[in-house]
Formats: C-alpha cells, structure tokens, sequence
C-alpha cells in the first residue's frame, strides 16, 4: 500500500512546462502540526503522516512512492511589471492526489529548497511566514472562503538569513490547482500558442470538466476563472480580507485564495488601507481588490486570445463579453453579501443600506468585524445597539443610521430571532486579527511556545460561533491597529 494515492497529470504536459526537481533535504525535520481530517479526505492516514515517515516526507527528506516532484514554470506581473521568467522558486509540487470528493489536489511543500527558477533566493521558508499561511489558509477555510489549505508544517533545524537569523520551516498545502493567470502569461509572452492551449486544456479538464464541451471551451474556461474571481474577490470584501500581493502569478485559476505572503485583515473598515511595507502606492488596497483581479483577468484573456476565435476583432470581442461578466458577477456577489451582513438578504435596499453603513464606518473608525457582529445582537435586542455605537467615533452616526435599518428589517417582518442567527452564520465573531497573528509568530519564533499558534488555530476553526472563553481573541487591538505592517 502506498502511503499517499498519487495520480500525477501535470508531468505528462510538455517537458517545458516544470523542472524535475526533488525536495533538499533538512538537518532535523520536527512536525508543528499536521491536520488529520485534510489528510483523511485526500486518503493519506492521519497517523503516517504525523509519523517519522510522514515527517520526513513533509521535511523533504524522503520522497513518498508515487511521487513527481517539480517546480512549475510560470511569469507574471509583479506590482504591474511584467516579468517573463518566475516559477516555482521555493516550492516543489510533490504530485496530485484525486480525494475524497473525486477532486483533484495538489500537493505541494514550499521552502523545500532551490530550484531552476530560484534566481538569487535560498528556496526556504521563514517559520513566521509559514505559520501565517497556515493559520489564515485554515482560517479563511473555516469561514467558507476558497483557499489552499494547509495540510502540515514542519521546522527544518536549519536557519534562513533574512535580515536576521530566522528558524526555517517548510509547509505542505494541498490546492485545486497550482495554474495562475502567470502560467498562461509565461506560454504567451514566449509565442508559445501550444502551450496556451496546452494548458487551457489541461485546466479545462482540472476546473471546468463541463466546459470542455462548450461550443467555445477556452471561452468558457474564461468565463470560468472570471465567475470564481469575482466570486472570491466579493468573499474576500465581506470578511475584511487583504491579500496584499495580488500579482499575476499570485492569481489561481481555480479561484482559490493563494500565496499568503503579507496579507492582514481589516481592523478599523477603510477602503485605502494596505499593510505591505512595499505597497508603497497603495495598488493593493483593500478597495482596489476588484479592480485589480478584474486588470490581471485582463491579462488573462490576452494571453488567451489565440485560442477564442480564428479572427482577431472576434477573439477580443468575445474577450470583452468576458471580462464584461465580472462586474456583473462581482456585483451580484458582494451587494448580496452585504445585505445578508444585515439580515436584509432579498431586500433590494440591503445594499445601498450597507454603502450608507460603510461610509459612516469609515468616517468614524469603527472596526469592521465588530461592527458586523455586533449588529447580530442589535437585530435582536434593540437594547444591543450600545455596542455598536461605542464603535463609533461619533456614535449620532450610526443612531441615524439604526433607525432606517430597523424600519427595513421591520418590513421584513421576519422573527428577530431568526434574522439574528441568520446574521450570525455570516459575520464571523473570529478572524485572524493582525495582532494576535503577530504575537502567535513571537511567541514561535523566538520563545518555542506554540501553544498560541494551537490555541489560535483551534479558536479560528468555529469563526461563527460566540466562544466565550477565548473572547479576547475577538477584541480590536488598542488604537486600532493603524500602524500594522507587513513584511513577508
Ligand atoms: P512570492 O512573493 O512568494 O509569491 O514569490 C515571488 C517569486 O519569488 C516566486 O517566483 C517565488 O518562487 C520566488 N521566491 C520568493 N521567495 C523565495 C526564496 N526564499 N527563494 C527562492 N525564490 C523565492
Ligand atoms: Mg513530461
Ligand atoms: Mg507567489
């Protein structure tokens, strides 16, 4: 018996397309932790991999039978710049697993050491990073929101220069798919219309099965990608997520949520904000996250026009029609959301409500995720608008805007209870708060103390249920977290 069921499709695409690379080795591989119920889904026994065998495998040590490592070949705009020649420069693509579900995963161990496409960088992973993807991948997870998933991480016992000394680590994730917008751009930008087709056809049968028998079915594939963008993007926006690095090569055309580098979420609601110390411009803002999928969307479908139609003007006609559909789909997607935020779903004022609540938001430095559940409790008890106000620099503002939203939910006429509860399974009480994330990585990095990385983790894994005991985990950092910033 095979220890992981691989059935590895990605190898058999052209030579060009990745790098044989196997994983390098690491002086003293130990396991964080690993998650049992992922590993069940995708056949592999929970208590393999939390073995020496399975620790070595995660490690990079050993190679599990059935395995292809690469690296994958791909390019991408980087803060608008493109750059022809990227790829997989810190991570081996082990293989594919079909789960559970008859889906196909990758999986995949980043900071397993350098590849061809590493250029200057070591190929390795700083622990703090490691522990960030992993505790908001199963974070965005368990709120419901597409996303690689972190099935293990292990410490390496080696160092990383960064600007200090750093223990190293290595995450295995687990994705629908690695193929980013930048894998198309990496087959275009080289003429190379074979491999564009070579690779639609390839995501075509991974994302889209049905698709592929579409009269057009590289216009379908991108019909595709545009409705799970926009889907994602929206979810992203109701949660107060942002990801910070949305380049090219940083986009998955499976739609899910992919490359947590300096991603942070929302404290007090503003639009502007971005934390990534190199987001000097603010290009990935928290309010830009639409705009800017739907401008690597576009890159997209440059890259497959060839494949839309024989003739030029048709091709970009029917990338147009495309690209058309995510504002729609976007739309529909988050002023939805919005209005089910406020137990107004159906209304057709909910979200013109929710903008009026927004704007008063920012202008008064109210913290998105309280403010939303908070509300929960006001649906319900009138009594609880004391809560919500206090969020409020100048609480008049939101007493104005109270008293439309209860004369809404009124005309509703649904039991305040039922509305509240419904409120509750889509506001979430716990988010990764950029302060607690950054004292769990302290506590790890330089005190060994993993229990606020397990406690977090365990607290994030019911995002919608009230848990009293670990309510500081809820609370808005003093001051509001203006300052926050992010580095990885
Ligand atoms: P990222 O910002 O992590 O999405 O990475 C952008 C590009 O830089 C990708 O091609 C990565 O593989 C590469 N890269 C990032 N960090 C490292 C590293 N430590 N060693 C080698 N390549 C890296
Ligand atoms: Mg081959
Ligand atoms: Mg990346």
């Amino acid at each position: 018996m095979t220890a992981i069921p691989f059935d590895n499709s990605y190898v058999r695409l052209p030579d060009r397309f990745y790098a044989h690379r196997t994983p390098t080795p690491v002086a003293a591989p130990r396991l964080i932790r690993s998650n049992p119920a992922l590993a069940e889904s995708l056949g592999i026994d929970p208590d393999w991999l939390a073995g020496s065998e399975g620790v070595g495998m995660l490690a990079g040590n050993s190679l599990p039978d059935g395995a292809a490592p690469i690296a994958t070949a791909y390019a991408g705009h980087q803060f608008g710049n493109f750059v022809p020649q990227l790829g997989d420069g810190r991570a081996v693509l082990l293989g594919e697993v079909v789960n559970r579900d008859g889906r196909r995963r990758d999986l995949q161990l980043k900071g397993a050491g350098p590849t061809p496409f590493s250029r200057r960088g070591d190929g390795r992973a700083a622990l703090g990073p490691v522990l960030r993807e992993y505790l908001v991948s199963e974070a965005m997870a368990a709120l419901g929101i597409p996303t690689t998933r972190a099935l293990a991480a292990v410490t390496t016992g080696e160092s990383v220069i960064r600007e200090t000394r750093l223990p190293g680590a290595v995450l295995a994730r687990v994705a629908a798919s690695h193929i980013r917008v930048g894998t198309f751009q990496y087959f275009a930008a080289r003429g190379d219309t074979e491999g564009v087709q070579a690779l639609a056809d390839h995501a075509l049968a991974r994302h889209d099965p049905e698709a592929s028998s579409a009269e057009n079915p590289y216009r379908a594939l991108l019909d595709g990608v545009v409705a799970r963008q926009a889907d994602l993007v929206a979810a992203w926006l109701l949660v107060g997520f942002v990801h910070g690095v949305m380049n090219t090569d940083n986009m998955s055309v499976a739609g899910e949520t992919i490359d947590y580098g300096p991603c942070a979420f929302l404290d007090a609601y503003d639009p502007n904000k971005s934390f990534s110390s190199i987001d000097v411009h603010g290009r990935y803002a928290y309010g830009q996250q639409p705009g800017i999928a739907l401008w690597n969307l576009t890159r997209l479908a440059e890259a497959l026009l060839p494949l839309l139609a024989e003739d030029e003007g048709a091709a970009i006609a029917a990338a147009e029609a495309a690209l058309a559909g995510f504002s729609t789909r976007f739309g529909a997607a988050y002023r939805g959301g919005l209005a089910d935020k406020l137990g107004l779903s159906g209304d057709r004022d909910g979200a013109a409500l929710a903008d009026d609540l927004l704007t008063r938001m920012a202008e008064n430095g109210a913290d998105f995720t309280l403010t939303f559940r908070h509300l929960c409790d006001a649906a319900e008890r009138p009594e609880a608008d004391a809560e919500v106000r206090d969020l409020f620099v100048d609480p008049t503002a939101y007493d104005t805007w109270a008293a439309h939203w209860r004369g809404r939910l009124a005309e509703g006429g649904r039991p305040p209870a039922s509305t509240a509860a419904a409120m509750r399974a889509v506001n979430p009480a716990f988010i990764p708060r950029n302060h607690h994330v950054e004292a769990m990585i302290t506590a790890a990095v330089e005190r060994g103390d993993f229990g606020p990385f397990e406690e977090l983790l365990a607290v994030l894994s019911r995002p919608y249920d009230d848990q009293p005991a670990y309510a500081r985990y809820a609370e808005a950092p003093e001051g509001g977290g203006a300052d926050y910033r992010t580095f990885c």
